[in-house]
């Protein structure tokens, strides 16, 4: 029985992942932020989809110590660390002259830092087991940038090019390393940004939803959960071997203009 483990999935992007590997039978490392009792019972909910294990280690992904003990703690109880998906993420909208150093401080720790971390503690056992997937969950703002996201479209740049040489450096261990770089995927990280962005830019958050968020993604539709955690069991299959160090987008278009 292969073991994942999914930074952030007790929301969003993350849990749907968790989700969709937990019904494909997978034992399931659920990691990030929320309070005691809703992440109990979603774990217990994802522990009735499918043969596996479900448990929840609580590793901040602000402490490299802790993100180190969530892969050593999950190879000492399921024996295997197989795939692991980077994915944690937070955001802050703001014009670079007004934008808080603290925040650009946390957004890279989260969103890239944590992703070395945690690959830099899964590469040896990977390596052992001539097996692994790194799974990223990047961006369309690792390809393309919007403004006032300085940090993170720097962040998700950076993941990008971190994946690149993981690839490389696991490429003759059997172990491969992509990014999906999705769109705008309606989650909580999502809708808390349309206010920010309203009044980044001055305008109505009926206008942002249209004429922004919607406007970039030429099917003007979002990016469903399940469709980003299906391409990642794909990534995850035999059938992906050859697929590493790849960026692949699911953003209806917007990285094609
Ligand atoms: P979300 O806010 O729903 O989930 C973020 C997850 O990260 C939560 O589980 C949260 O608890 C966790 N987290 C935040 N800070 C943490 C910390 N310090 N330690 C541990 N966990 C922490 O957001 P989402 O939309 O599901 O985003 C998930 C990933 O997808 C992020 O990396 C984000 O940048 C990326 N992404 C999202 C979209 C989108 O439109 N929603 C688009 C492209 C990429």
């Amino acid at each position: 029985m292969k073991t994942i483990i999914i930074t952030g999935s007790t929301s969003g992007i993350g849990l749907g992942i968790a989700e969709g590997f937990a019904s494909a039978g997978y034992n399931v490392v659920l990691n990030g932020l929320g309070k005691r009792d809703g992440i109990e019972a979603t774990r217990a909910r994802l522990a009735g989809l499918g043969e596996g294990e479900v448990i929840f280690h609580g590793a901040n992904m602000l402490k490299p110590d802790e993100i180190a003990d969530l892969v050593n703690s999950t190879k000492d109880k399921f024996g295997s660390v197989d795939v692991i998906v980077p994915n944690a993420g937070i955001q802050h909208v703001e014009k670079i002259e007004d934008f808080p150093p603290e925040k650009w401080d946390a957004i890279i720790a989260i969103n890239l830092s944590s992703a070395f971390h945690l690959i830099r503690a899964a590469m040896p056992i990977m390596k052992s087991q001539d097996f692994g997937r790194i799974i990223a969950i990047a961006s369309a703002h690792g390809l393309v940038a919007s403004p006032f996201k300085s940090a993170y479209v720097a962040a998700k740049h950076g993941v990008l090019g971190l994946i690149k040489t993981v690839a490389l450096e696991g490429a003759e261990f059997g172990i491969t390393a992509n990014a999906i770089c999705p769109g705008y995927v309606e989650t909580p990280l999502v809708t808390g940004q349309i206010a920010d962005t309203a009044k980044a830019r001055g305008m109505s958050e009926e206008d942002v939803i249209n004429n922004v968020i919607l406007k970039a993604q030429p099917t003007k539709q979002f990016v469903q959960v399940a469709q980003i955690a299906s391409l990642a069991q794909y990534l995850a299959s035999d059938h992906a071997a050859q697929i590493t160090g790849a960026a692949l987008p699911m953003d209806g278009g917007w990285t094609a203009q």
